[in-house]
């Protein structure tokens, strides 16, 4: 089954479901990305800071030489890294990410962060010598008017966004913006859902894109406490897994499309990334969203500490 579209504020159409590939590299993330394209799969969501760009460009040059994908027929959406929000370098990290992925253009550019960090040369979230996070007072407004809305101006991106922004950092872009932001990135899942966030961002004509949709079993170390719940082992959502035939992950995939969430599940296992897009084929009842709906927590999976105390820290 075709993953459905959906419309963008700015007339452009977009997968719903895509590839998460943080965490996977070399032969690991060509391969997810080959059975992900081979599946049916048209959008892969990658970053600067991933480090796999080069991976994800190999791939999608072999499809294209091979005649298996158009470059209009696939999605790609890369992101700004923080140590790149001075407006003269927006374009500078844009194109080291085009170059890598062997492309002309993404089709969805992404602030990764509010936050602006300057680069010292000390680390990937650079640190200034005294050891204190190179924090840069830069309004992530700037960034956007001066430089993202650039990269679209040069047909480098054909629709630009946000990840991570609070509802008050969204407010402030759109006062300037001149080209809307389509889609705020953000942690949301059963439970994290995000709710307040939603409804301000339907409001405006943008979407969420989940991440995490799955609870992130495989995250970071440094984000992961003994403590956190298991969102594929919840109780309600094993019993709608039994009711529709189908696995915990399929049904926390369906929750959020059904609510007109974007996913962008992470999986290098091609069985699981196959099962990860058929879930267009069932629908959950209103009284099932309503359950599902009841057992958010607010509880937050990914919280990043090197932000605490940055003048736009989102958390
Ligand atoms: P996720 O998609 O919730 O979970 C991925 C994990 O779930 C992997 O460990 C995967 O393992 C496992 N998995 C996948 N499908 C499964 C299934 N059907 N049943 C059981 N386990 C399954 O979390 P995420 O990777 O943290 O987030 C998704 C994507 O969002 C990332 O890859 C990245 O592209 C993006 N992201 C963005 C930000 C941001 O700041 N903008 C932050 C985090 C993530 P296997 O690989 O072994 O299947």
């Amino acid at each position: 089954m075709a993953i459905p579209m959906v419309t963008f504020n700015n007339g452009n159409k977009f997968p719903i479901l895509g590839l998460g590939t943080l965490a996977a590299t070399t032969d690991e993330c060509k391969n997810a990305v080959r059975a992900a394209l081979d599946a049916g799969y048209r959008h892969i969501d990658t970053a600067y800071a991933y480090g796999n760009e080069a991976d994800i460009g190999e791939v999608l040059q072999e499809y294209m030489k091979a005649g298996k994908l158009k470059r209009s027929d696939f999605f790609v959406t890369t992101k700004l890294w923080l140590t790149y929000h001075q407006p003269d370098r927006v374009l500078e990290c844009l194109n080291l990410s085009l170059s890598k992925l062997k492309l002309d253009y993404v089709d969805l550019f992404l602030m990764h962060t509010p936050c602006a960090f300057e680069e010292t040369g000390n680390g990937f979230i650079p640190l200034r010598a005294d050891g204190k996070p190179a924090f840069l007072n830069l309004p992530p407004e700037e960034t956007w008017t001066k430089g993202m809305e650039k990269a679209v101006k040069l047909g480098k991106a054909k629709n630009i966004g946000v990840s991570n922004f609070t509802c008050d950092q969204i407010d402030r872009i759109f006062k300037v913006a001149t080209i809307k932001p389509v889609t705020n990135q953000v942690e949301c899942h059963a439970y994290f859902n995000q709710a307040n966030m939603h409804r301000f961002c339907q409001q405006r004509g943008i979407f969420i894109t989940s991440y995490g949709s799955l609870g992130s079993p495989g995250r970071a170390p440094a984000f992961k406490k003994d403590t956190d719940p298991v969102l594929m082992d919840d109780p309600v959502i094993k019993k709608l897994a039994d009711k529709y035939k189908k696995s915990a992950g399929q049904i926390l995939l369906r929750n959020l499309t059904q609510r007109n969430i974007l996913v962008i599940p992470k999986s290098t296992n091609p069985a699981r990334i196959k099962q990860n897009m058929e879930i267009f084929d069932f629908k959950l009842t209103d009284d099932e969203m309503k359950q599902i709906e009841g057992i958010n927590t607010d509880y937050r999976l990914f919280f990043n500490d090197n932000f605490v105390g940055h003048p736009e820290c989102p958390f």
